[in-house]
């Protein structure tokens, strides 16, 4: 719900972002109210009835509605274009409750194999034990999706680009062949980010979020969303209240608030992770640099395509003898000054994690591979600091490596 003056202004993203979901109390606050409470009251028997004969007529519980957890999904559904999101505890809760809520025994998902590991684990390991098939293909491969989805299936699951080698999918054409085979698609738009990867103009039913990312994009707080239409929305809404993945009133707030800054942040943390990339291609010690806005990456025209902008992260392996890549990324690691170590990502604080022993280091050695992840593999979240900062930093740890 808009500002009523704004009704018949047509509002650009970046205002929306401001204004949308704002809902007023009776106080006329400036900014958004933050309601901790988890149950209504009601001034009569015969109004409670009618709340719960009337659903969404007022707000009745915090686990199906909440005012401050409300103004953060018409917000992000505003921004994003979807009639309807749904905002969870986790982005975990957000893809479980995406996934589970759609599914039965005896549907078929296509999956692409280069997934955040939580969410490789519900599609592979958790549908599976009630009777779904699970078929994983490599995304990149527009063939591997053909052949996948040319029998019938219930749900399309993919993320691009992924995480941590910046693979993309070619969401106009994987959504054509979804729905030719009768499935929705869902996609992680994670790594793409609300302001960089718009999946609803290619199609896509429903998007999934780890707000914990960039939509918080300080570091603070846990959350999700699921986003899609009416039709999609009537499916999930039960799965929903009833399992309860609901996010707590302070959270939202903090996502809310958050919202008002993402084009601002996410902008200007993708500039300088261009920046970064170019910095570290040319620097004698480093092997490969994957950065979909780089001509280098294998799928730039395609990143030129379906994307803004490259993305806030970019993926790099040191340059080391054979057998010495672990010890390489470790070493560049620990010497690095402003940047931290740090698993998380989309933070205004640049991260840069060594996946192989951290969030890859369940897999073989063989999935590694596969998935494009080295010994010398780092993947860097790059934050708000001054490019120049970052640069600077990455070449004297880069530069210590040869001495
Ligand atoms: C972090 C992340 C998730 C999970 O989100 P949580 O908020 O940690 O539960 C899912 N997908 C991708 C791509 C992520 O980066």
């Amino acid at each position: 719900m808009m500002a009523e003056h704004a009704d018949d202004l047509p509002l650009s993203p970046q205002t929306l972002l401001v204004h949308a979901g704002t809902r007023r109390s009776g106080f006329d606050e400036t900014s958004e109210a933050l309601y901790l409470t988890s149950g209504f009251v009601y001034g009569t028997a015969e109004e409670a009835e009618h709340a719960f004969a009337n659903e969404g007529v007022r707000f009745v519980y915090s686990r199906f509605r909440n005012p401050t957890v409300a103004m953060f999904e018409d917000r992000l559904a505003t921004y994003e274009g979807y009639e309807r999101c749904f905002a969870t505890a986790s982005g975990m809760a957000a893809v479980h409750g995406a996934v589970m809520g759609l599914l039965k025994a005896g549907d078929r998902i296509v999956a692409s194999r280069a997934l955040f590991g939580s969410c490789l684990y519900v599609v592979n390991d958790i549908a599976p034990r009630f009777g779904v098939e699970t078929v994983l293909v490599d995304g990149t491969k527009p063939e591997e999706w053909e052949a996948a989805l040319s029998k019938p299936a219930t749900l399309v699951f993919l993320e691009t680009p992924s995480n941590p080698c910046l693979d993309l999918v070619d969401l106009e054409h994987v959504t054509a062949l979804a729905h030719k085979a009768g499935a929705l698609v869902v996609v992680d738009n994670v790594f793409g980010t609300p302001v960089l990867q718009k999946p609803k103009r290619f199609g896509v039913d429903v998007v999934v979020y780890s707000a914990t990312k960039h939509i918080d994009g300080q570091g603070r707080c846990l959350g999700g969303a699921i986003l899609c239409n009416n039709e999609v929305a009537a499916k999930l809404s039960p799965y929903l209240r009833h399992t309860g993945p609901t996010i707590s009133p302070f959270n939202a707030w903090v996502l809310l608030k958050g919202m008002e800054t993402l084009e601002l942040r996410v902008r200007a943390q993708t500039a300088s992770a261009l920046a970064v990339a170019q910095a570290l291609e040319a620097h004698p010690a480093v092997a490969r640099v994957l950065y979909p806005g780089l001509p280098s990456h294998p799928q730039h025209e395609l990143a030129q395509r379906q994307m803004l902008a490259g993305s806030t992260l970019v993926c790099f392996d040191v340059k080391a003898p054979e057998g010495q890549g672990k010890a390489a990324a470790f070493a560049v690691e620990n010497a690095l000054k402003v940047i931290t170590i740090s698993n998380n990502l989309g933070d205004s604080k640049s991260l840069i994690t060594h996946p192989a022993t951290t969030t890859h280091q369940r897999l073989t050695d063989a999935e590694r591979a596969t998935l494009g992840i080295s010994p010398a593999t780092l993947r860097l979240s790059v934050g708000l600091e001054d490019p120049a900062d970052l640069v600077a930093d990455l070449r004297q740890a880069l530069d210590a490596l040869g001495r």
